[in-house]
């Protein structure tokens, strides 16, 4: 065993769950990294709760689901349902998947490439990337916040602690919800800190009502407006801290007051919205076209489309891209040529993009 993997695929959900399962039945070596708890995290956080889940198939799309056990049912289910059977699915199939495992990067090697993560470097001949297309946004501080979670699976584990949830949105408010929910009822009286950037936070109607209730409920919210996270550190003990600064007061004097609180990274949340996947396209120096007035129908004109083989293999050989990250469209290079191609985000164009992605990887790793 040579320590090179034929395929290591960025992200599980249906495309990337989609894409083991095909690598697994080619005999091909591979691994699903996914940065969340277990695999369909993506669509874990952003469905609603008990949303139906459609087996939704473009009208112009003459191919079946290719891969038909990843399929949701004709007659729709909750989330919930679809999520638990593929979970089943994964481990019936004893699919190769890490979780908590978050993609850096990716650098050449002589004959490979090494994909870069916060737990080591994985080399693999393929990569196939298959992150979706709302990443959510880090935090910019100085120093690293790379342990502040952005999603809360499990509010018991912030019993007892004080936490920090930031960000001024729904997300963050649903977040805030669950956990004092919580703490109210294990008659945990720790605080829930709410800190935003801004001194105004923005709820819609129903997430308010819902967040209302929980405080007239005794929730033990402190609302931190205007406040900055600053620093990421370890400090002596060896704990990541973040310190955010809550108020400031410049003197006239050009002096700066301000206070700041230090939380340990474990007990922070940042929900600050999510970004499309074009950063990480620049990072992996994958290439993208603008589009110029009149070229796109479906982009707009200024947005930036990757470049992709009807192969889905990007600019950077060996490199494919495939599922949500490349919707809404993408410039299909063909025969000489290059034109947009329509791409909706939708579970069956991620498991049929990994079908001829990966069938595409067998033939040229002559598997
Ligand atoms: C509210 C809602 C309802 C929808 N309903 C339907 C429906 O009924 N039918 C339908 O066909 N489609 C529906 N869709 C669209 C469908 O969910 C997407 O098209 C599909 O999930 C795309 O699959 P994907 O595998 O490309 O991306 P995702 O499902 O987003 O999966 C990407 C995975 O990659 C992980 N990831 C991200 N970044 C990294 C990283 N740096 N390192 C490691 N892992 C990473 C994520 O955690 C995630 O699990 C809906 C979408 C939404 C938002």
């Amino acid at each position: 065993m040579s320590g090179i993997l034929d395929v290591l695929i960025v992200g599980g959900g249906p495309a990337g769950v989609a894409a083991a399962y095909l690598c697994h039945k080619s005999g091909l070596s591979y691994l699903v990294i996914e940065q969340g708890k277990a695999i369909f995290q993506g669509i874990a956080n952003t469905y609603p709760e008990g949303k139906n889940v459609y087996a939704s198939r473009p009208k112009e799309s003459p191919e079946p689901f290719m891969v038909d056990e990843l399929k949701p049912p004709d007659k729709p289910v909750s989330v919930e349902k679809y999520i638990q059977y593929v979970h089943h699915f994964v481990q019936h199939e004893n699919l190769a998947v890490k979780t908590e495992v978050d993609f850096e990067d990716i650098v050449d090697a002589r004959d490979h490439l090494v994909v870069k993560t916060n737990t080591g470097p994985i080399k693999a001949r393929k990569v196939l990337l298959a992150f979706g297309s709302s990443i959510p946004k880090e935090l910019s501080v100085y120093g690293d916040a790379k342990m502040v979670a952005k999603s809360v699976d499990d509010p018991k584990k912030y019993l007892g602690v004080r936490v920090l949830v930031i960000g001024g949105g729904n997300t963050a408010a649903d977040v805030l919800i669950s956990i004092l929910k919580e703490k109210r009822q294990a008659n945990d009286t720790q605080p829930v800190y709410w800190a935003h950037i801004s001194e105004k936070f923005d709820v819609n109607k129903e997430t308010a009502q819902r967040l209302g209730e929980e405080i007239l409920l005794g929730g033990n919210i402190r609302l931190l407006p205007g406040a900055t996270p600053r620093i990421g550190e370890v400090d002596e003990s060896g704990v990541d801290r973040l310190i955010i600064r809550i108020n400031e007061y410049k003197q006239t004097d050009g002096i700066e007051i301000y206070n700041s609180m230090n939380f340990p990274m474990k007990n922070v949340i940042a929900c600050i919205g999510s970004q499309g996947p074009l950063p990480i396209f620049d990072k992996v120096g994958i290439q993208t076209i603008t589009c110029a007035e009149g070229v796109c129908s479906i982009a707009k004109e200024g947005d930036r489309l990757i470049l992709l083989t009807a192969d889905f293999e990007s600019t950077r050989r060996g490199v494919y891209v495939i599922g949500g990250a490349i919707s809404p469209s993408y410039m299909r290079i063909s025969g000489g040529s290059i034109s947009e191609e329509k791409h909706p985000n939708l579970i069956y164009t991620a498991i049929n993009d990994a079908h001829h992605a990966v069938e595409a990887i067998v033939k040229k790793l002559g598997k």
